[in-house]
């Protein structure tokens, strides 16, 4: 038995690796760099086990100096317009 079980997308083989990981929170989007989750070999999706996924909102409150901040680009879809 592993530790993430079967992706529940696609049912492949789910891995733990160290990812790089986007989290948003309040409406902040975070990165976090070297976490533990698992990653679905097939399809590329990420899991969180409850403990680092509370580990990451916890950091988030509580941490005040950040290793980084990157600037994201933010590209708004307009509707009928065709580039
Ligand atoms: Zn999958």
């Amino acid at each position: 038995m592993h530790k993430y079980g079967d992706c529940s997308f696609c049912g492949g083989e789910v891995k733990g690796e160290k990812v790089e990981l986007d989290y948003r929170y309040k409406g902040k989007l975070y990165v976090f760099q070297n976490v533990p989750a698992g990653v679905c070999q097939q399809c590329g999706e990420k899991y969180l086990t409850a403990e680092v996924a509370k580990k990451i909102e916890n950091r988030i409150q509580t941490k005040q100096k950040w290793d980084k901040t990157i600037a994201v680009p933010v590209d708004v879809f307009i509707e009928g317009v065709v580039v």
